[in-house]
């Protein structure tokens, strides 16, 4: 890098810290965006009107107060002056000195009494470096690339050094498409994206090169998902579970009522995958309160009829906790062993729990993630479901199917959100799923009124709530953490100052992680037998939480909660008859909090609020590529490039159905690239 003329130790350390380490890496670092910048004209031969740009010597400087303050700069050449103004320009004065030669761009304009000579307000201005103060003016209007900078090193710095090694560069890039592929897609080659976005002759070509680079990645990513996928299918078995009109009545009448249209269509696309020898891989998309539990049950059910096993995983103990006593409760009656393994169990019970489980005593196992990441053996897992998906990253689901020790044995894998994934991220790393929709809720469901107010009014709020408890109401308060700090309010300070105030004289009880398993189901049954009126809790309660008398949702600093979490907070509530109020209580003080609570206030729909929450937080903050630890994207945008990454997908797909392990000779180069990029965080660590 120090050979590239005008790179120094200090330039070189720069550039280092931006990750750029050799002049490959250097080629990589491509401008953000591109700024007209007009050719250069010498001072006297400047007009006014238009935008100009020129170059001299500063050769004075003056602070002009005021009516109007300003700092004011004579530029000069061997060929004449041109005034420069900057109004509330006067903090330039530590910067623009006599002496200094400096380029500026801006609008030109007559000046003076008489309408002699010209002048440029407020122009933009850079100084020249030396290392460059020999390098002749451009003297035509130019495209000129802004890069990602620091303050080691600028923009400028960046734009010349690699201006001296692009000619070298650019004949060594390979690409990795044919020319024919190519004209197809009407895109520039590699080096020419390349040239294009460093030296751009228009605007057209920073807008080919940018869909070159950015179908690039996006193809990519298709590219490894998709071989990951064809890998799965040739190299995995699952066991094909029975099904028939007996085994589907036996299986309804242990639930106690009609499933809903969208329940029926994804129960029917479950008894169809289950049936296949390929593992399925399906994400059940329904909203908070839709019914995904009995979809999972009846999965589970296919699984005993064959005599193999089934696992439900939860992302909290709570939540383990009530599937197991809500499946223990259907299956009342039956043969069908549950068991429930939680972190929560004691050492004892813990060892028998597993004993039974690998010697196929259990039929259905309950339990948290821990299942994943302990010793646990299963007898003959056939269906592994995970509940709310939100919570678990690709990385887990991943390694939920490889803990089958025997590939021709693969668990059958299903995963249910009420937090649907965005189109978009649909089919990026999520391109291996199968998706049903649960559409619609089980009949009878109140739309639930939700407000959101000042912590000013936190007072009326609680004084309305009391009301409510009076009339034989249950609520939830949720609070962000246990214990008070200087940001955040506590359940455990919340808890006492309510029941000294407004809920004196009523049944309040807390519930958080911190309290012991013994306790929490305690306090959920008493809660669910009504004998608890209102829960102070953190967001232990937000998923799954089923309690139909609880009518009452209020969401303390509910600025401070995502617009996911907050929708399930919400969906804890409008599960029974009487209508149901769900109070939001905080200040936003960003732009972003602000725009969750008016998505919460207008919009009641998962899938609608899901595309808002990816609107806000930009896709790289969602479920998936960072957590995943996928690399970022440096050029495509989720957001923006839909077609184009639909379209990634498809010549993806094209390429492995053709050649799975993309072992043609033409596809030595792309498959270097794409593992390069991907093996690691998709674990396709073994495709040598
Ligand atoms: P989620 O999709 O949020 O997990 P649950 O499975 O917890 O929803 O179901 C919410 C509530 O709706 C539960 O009390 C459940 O018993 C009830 N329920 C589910 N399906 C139906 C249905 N088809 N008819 C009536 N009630 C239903
Ligand atoms: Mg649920």
């Amino acid at each position: 890098m120090s050979a590239i003329p005008g790179v120094g130790p200090r330039r070189v350390e720069a550039l280092r810290e931006l990750g750029i380490r050799n002049v490959g890496q250097l080629l990589a670092h491509l401008p953000f965006r591109h700024e007209f910048e007009a050719g250069e004209a010498k001072l006297s031969e400047l007009q006014p009107g238009g935008v100009v740009s020129a170059r001299g010597e500063v050769t004075a400087t003056r602070v002009a107060r005021g009516k109007k303050t300003r700092f004011e700069a004579v530029l000069a050449d061997e060929t004449g002056r041109l005034d420069l103004v900057w109004f509330n320009g006067t903090h330039l004065v530590k910067s623009i000195q006599p002496g200094m030669r400096i380029r500026v761009q801006g609008k030109s304009r007559t000046h003076g009494p008489r309408g002699y000579g010209v002048q440029l307000v407020n122009p933009k201005w850079e100084r020249i470096a030396e290392d460059d103060v020999a390098a002749p003016p451009k003297s035509s209007d130019r495209l000129r690339p802004v890069y990602p900078a620091s303050e080691g090193i600028d923009s400028h710095a960046i734009e010349r050094a690699i201006d001296k090694i692009l000619d070298r560069a650019l004949p060594l890039i390979e690409e990795h498409f044919s020319t024919e592929f190519l004209r197809e897609k009407n895109m520039p080659s590699l080096p020419d994206a390349y040239r294009m976005m460093h030296r751009p002759t228009n605007e057209e070509e920073t807008l080919a090169a940018r869909r070159r680079l950015a179908y690039d990645e996006l193809f990519m990513l298709q590219l490894a998902v998709q071989m990951r996928r064809a890998k799965q299918r040739r190299e995995t078995r699952a066991p094909s579970l029975k099904w028939n009109e007996r085994i589907d009545r036996h299986i309804r009448e242990r639930i106690p009522f009609t499933l809903t249209p969208g329940q029926d269509a994804a129960v029917r696309e479950i008894a169809d995958d289950l049936q296949r020898t390929e593992p399925a891989n399906r994400l059940i998309q329904g909203d908070v309160g839709s019914g995904k539990t009995v979809v999972a049950l009846y999965a589970m059910l296919m699984a005993v009829a064959s005599n193999t096993q089934a696992a439900l995983m939860a992302p909290t103990e709570i939540l383990a906790e009530q599937h197991f006593l809500s499946m223990s409760t259907l299956l009342k009656g039956s043969t069908v062993r549950v068991e429930l393994l939680t972190g929560a169990l004691a050492k004892d019970d813990r060892e028998r729990a597993l004993a039974r489980i690998e010697r196929g005593e259990a039929d259905i196992v309950i339990g948290t993630h821990a299942l994943l990441t302990e010793s646990v053996r299963f007898n003959d897992l056939a269906v592994a479901i995970v509940d709310e998906q939100h919570r678990f990253g690709v990385q887990q689901r991943a390694t939920l199917r490889e803990r089958a020790d025997d590939p021709s044995s693969t668990p059958h894998t299903l995963v249910m959100t009420a937090t649907p994934i965005p189109r978009t991220l649909a089919l990026t790393i999520f391109g291996d799923l199968d998706v049903s929709n649960i559409q619609g809720l089980p009949p009878g469901r109140q739309p639930i009124t939700t407000r959101v107010v000042s912590d000013a009014q936190r007072d009326e709020v609680y004084a309305f709530a009391r009301e409510r408890l009076d009339q034989g109401d249950q609520a939830y308060i949720v609070l962000p953490a246990i214990e008070d700090s200087p940001q955040l309010r506590g359940v455990r300070s919340t808890l006492a100052w309510l029941e000294q105030t407004h809920f004196a004289g009523k049944r309040v009880a807390a519930l958080h992680g911190q309290l012991k398993r013994e306790t929490r189901e305690h306090v959920m049954e008493r809660f669910r037998a009504g004998l608890i009126d209102a829960l102070v809790a953190t967001t232990v309660i937000e998923v799954g939480v089923d309690v139909a008398n609880a009518n009452l949702m209020i969401v303390e600093q509910a600025d401070r909660f995502g617009l996911a979490q907050l929708h399930q907070l919400r969906g804890r509530v409008g599960r029974g008859e009487r209508k149901s109020v769900c109070i939001l209580i905080g200040d936003a003080t960003t732009p972003d909090a602000q725009q969750r609570l008016d998505a919460m206030r207008t919009m009641s729909d998962g899938f609608q609020l899901a595309e808002k929450d990816f609107e806000i937080r930009g896709p790289g903050e969602m479920l998936g590529l960072r957590q995943a630890g996928a690399p970022p994207f440096r050029i495509a945008d989720l957001a923006r490039d839909f077609d184009l990454l639909r379209m990634a997908r498809r010549d993806a797909s094209a390429r492995i159905e053709r050649s799975p392990d993309l072992d043609k000779p033409e596809d030595t180069l792309l498959r270097a690239r794409m593992l390069k990029l991907h093996r690691q965080w998709l674990g396709l660590a073994d495709v040598a």
